[in-house]
């Protein structure tokens, strides 16, 4: 069985027709290309073929893109010149899609050739939009849950199947920046207004219309393959396009701070293919293309940001229990997070009970689903008909009997033991043996909280970030009784919700808050040896991470801190740590600079909230020192505070799994993404060098950046995370 079948109708139309065996949606692969190249062969030499139409088997859907395994395996089988093997392979696809494209032709005059449309049912990404924009024009079916882009981008590489050059030769490159930058998925109708697609048509007249038009003699001849062609918006030497690309190279800057790698290339590859003939323009695309796939950054971010994270939303780590799908879930707390988990388990059909002390801080609660889909209705993303669904499936109430036939609690009360012990025992009360009750504590030990619990089996963490309709990771705690139909329904919630789970065992801070809170501190500190503030909060930033530490305290706010870390003091005692940070944010609290919520931080803000500069009260109590350290030494501070409580995480079992470290840690906080994660980090680094590095730092700077025993075994015996580890549950 192939992927590709072709059959020849009575009027000369060969349909080809996309069905990837064994898949809900077409994914391509090495044998794939090989099919089709076999298939166009033969419907360009079979004279009784007038034109091709190119579809799926697949309802709803094209394709969902290339299998991102096959990278790997072509390094892999390129022995010792994995460049080459690329840079051949990435060749060998484009010579197909471009005998797709010219069709038979003759080169010097054009003439000839057979039209070759596609006709898209629903989805069509990555690979699965290359491909038609090498055929000669694009009917997608009106199917308005369709998406349609290029998401490359997001994973770590860029659309190097010639998707580059063929959308900005179409489009002009201001039109394609947000699609090749943004990865911007669109609708078929946006898709048709964006210019990616030439028709949309009704889903049941695909093919009859891709039909009519391959049987009307149309010009096959691509814009870019005419003499005379000037690019849309204009090339890089005319004067329009000229402004296109010299913004378009600052504003991928400001963004990704250079951090990257697949941005910078993509723009060299736009830039360079805009200079040169079509042909040729390909070919630089296949080189930088190459290039990015042979930096480390782009298998890494691969690995975390689609393999392993699909692997852990499928249940990697589920245990082996029957369907826990959630019907009705109650929500204890309608405050800020509350208000949140009730507005997602309802989007996602749950039926939701929203209960808080006060019926009007129930209905407040509610009301933040209401706003949410107004404004929803506002960007045309939601109707009035689905608001008053969502809206109806919650009921915010004060009675806990509403919560009869719940299968699964979230509570999210205050940050107190004794009010969440109480709450506990209350829902215990009126709710069956088998509902799941789930905490969102941030800090607090779930074993201990599970104490109030009638059944410890059936209590558990669900830890969402804020705010919970953006942040798409939770994070999943076991506590030490924590049974496997508890995980299961976790997860399986997590799955109904469409987040990314990741499972933790029970520890201070779980696994996220854990690391985020050294690298917040290791920037704290930085500021009282008298560290430029602009120069820790831009290490970061140049690293890849959304807010560097100092803007991270100003939008999470300065007395949480202060409260977690009395909280920390009096649980650790002699071993605290962390003395030399509580100076600078205790003395912050008690100049009232509590963040962005007073308008004062370590930032200023104007009369709008307006972040301005650092607060000059800090110089004066902490005075810039004189020498400076260089770049590095604070970027490697600040990676290597949470790295390594990444590696003592795994190393004392609160995290089971390198792939949830990895994952985990790019979804909650935003490390550096172009990294893969604090594991993949330390791999691109060599556990050697890493060892190392961590005893250069903890003799400057202090036995918090002491080499873990795990890592120096490994940099001893030369082991990567993903090498020691693959055996185990991170196979990817
Ligand atoms: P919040 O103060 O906004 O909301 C708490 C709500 O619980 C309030 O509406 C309060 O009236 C209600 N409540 C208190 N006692 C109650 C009781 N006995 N019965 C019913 N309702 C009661 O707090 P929040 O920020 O939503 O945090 C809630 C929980 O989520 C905390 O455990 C917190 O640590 C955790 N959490 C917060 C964040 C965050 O960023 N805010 C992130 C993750 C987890």
């Amino acid at each position: 069985m192939t992927d590709f079948t072709m059959e020849t109708g009575a009027d000369g139309v060969a349909i080809i027709t996309w069905d990837t065996q064994g898949k809900s949606m077409n994914v391509m692969n090495q044998q794939g290309f090989i099919d089709l190249d076999a298939l166009i062969d033969k419907a360009l030499a079979d004279d009784a073929i007038k034109g091709v139409i190119l579809t799926s088997g697949k309802e709803g859907s094209f394709a969902g893109g290339m299998d991102l395994n096959i990278i790997a395996r072509i390094k892999e089988s390129a022995g010792d010149n994995p460049a080459q093997g690329l840079m051949d392979g990435l060749m060998q696809c484009h010579n197909i899609l471009r005998k797709i494209e010219r069709a038979g032709m003759d080169p010097k005059t054009n003439k000839g050739g057979k039209p070759i449309a596609a006709a898209l049912p629903g989805t069509a990404l990555g690979i699965g939009l290359e491909i038609p924009l090498a055929c000669h024009r694009i009917f997608a079916a009106d199917n308005p849950k369709a998406k349609i882009g290029l998401p490359e981008i997001m994973v770590g590489i860029f659309p190097g199947m010639g998707g580059t050059t063929r959308l900005v030769r179409k489009m002009g490159a201001m039109a394609a920046s947000p699609l090749l930058l943004e990865g911007k998925l669109n609708d078929p109708k946006k898709a048709k207004q964006a210019g990616v697609v030439d028709e949309v048509v009704p889903a049941d007249q695909l093919i009859e219309k891709a039909r009519e038009w391959v049987l009307s003699e149309p010009n096959i001849v691509k814009p870019w393959d005419e003499k005379g062609y000037k690019m849309p918006g204009g090339a890089p030497y005319h004067p329009a396009g000229f402004m296109t690309f010299v913004g378009a190279s600052a504003m991928v800057h400001g963004k990704t701070q250079g951090a990257f790698p697949a941005a910078k290339a993509l723009l060299s590859a736009v830039y360079e293919g805009a200079l040169v003939p079509f042909d040729t323009a390909i070919k630089i695309e296949a080189r930088w293309f190459t290039n990015v796939l042979m930096n480390p950054s782009s298998s890494a971010m691969i690995r975390s940001l689609f393999i392993n994270k699909e692997a852990l939303e499928k249940g990697a780590n589920r245990p082996d229990v029957a369907d826990e799908t959630v019907r009705k879930v109650g929500v204890m707390g309608a405050g800020m997070m509350g208000a949140g988990i009730a507005l997602v388990s309802a989007q996602a059909g749950m039926e939701v009970v929203l209960i808080d002390q006060k019926q009007e801080a129930a209905d407040r609660g509610k009301s933040y689903t209401a706003d949410y889909m107004d404004k929803g209705i506002k960007r045309g993303k939601a109707t009035e008909a689905k608001k008053d669904e969502v809206l109806g499936r919650i009921t915010a109430t004060t009675d806990y009997a509403a919560l009869k036939g719940c299968d699964l609690i979230i509570e999210a009360v205050f940050e107190d033991p004794a009010v969440k012990a109480e709450v506990t025992k209350a829902v215990d009360a009126v709710t069956d043996d088998n509902c799941i009750f789930a905490t969102n504590t941030s800090t607090l030990p779930i074993t201990e909280l599970a104490k109030a619990s009638k059944n410890a089996e059936n209590f558990i963490g669900i830890h969402f970030f804020s705010p919970v309709e953006k942040m798409m990771l939770v994070e999943i705690i076991k506590g030490r009784d924590t049974g496997p139909r508890a995980v299961a329904k976790a997860l399986d919630y997590v799955r109904q919700i469409r987040k990314t789970p990741i499972v933790v065992n029970d520890a201070r801070f779980f696994y996220c808050n854990r690391c985020i809170i050294p690298y917040i501190n290791e920037g704290i500190r930085m500021v009282a040896e008298g560290v430029a503030p602009a120069l820790i909060d831009n290490a970061a930033r140049q690293l890849g991470f959304p807010v560097g530490p100092l803007q991270l305290v100003d939008e999470t706010s300065i007395d949480l801190g202060a409260k977690i870390a009395r909280a920390t003091r009096a649980a650790m005692g002699d071993d605290y740590p962390d003395a030399a940070v509580d100076e600078v944010i205790f003395w912050m609290e008690g100049e009232g600079r509590l963040g962005r919520k007073t308008a004062k931080g370590f930032f200023d803000y104007d009369d709008k909230g307006k972040r301005q500069g650092y607060w000059s009260g800090l110089e004066e109590k902490y005075p810039r020192a004189e020498d400076q350290p260089d770049l590095i030494t604070v970027q490697h501070r600040l990676m290597f505070a949470q790295v390594l409580e990444a590696v003592r995480a795994l190393e004392e079992g609160v995290l089971e799994d390198i792939r949830e470290g990895d994952v985990g840690a790019i979804l909650a906080w935003g490390f550096a993404p172009w990294s893969g994660g604090p594991f993949s980090w330390l791999d691109i680094l060599g556990t050697p060098y890493a060892a190392d590095r961590c005893d250069e730092l903890a003799e400057a700077f202090g036995p918090r950046f002491a080499t873990p025993a795990l890592l120096r075994e490994m940099a001893d015996k030369g082991q990567s995370f993903y090498g020691r580890f693959a055996g185990e549950k991170a196979a990817a």
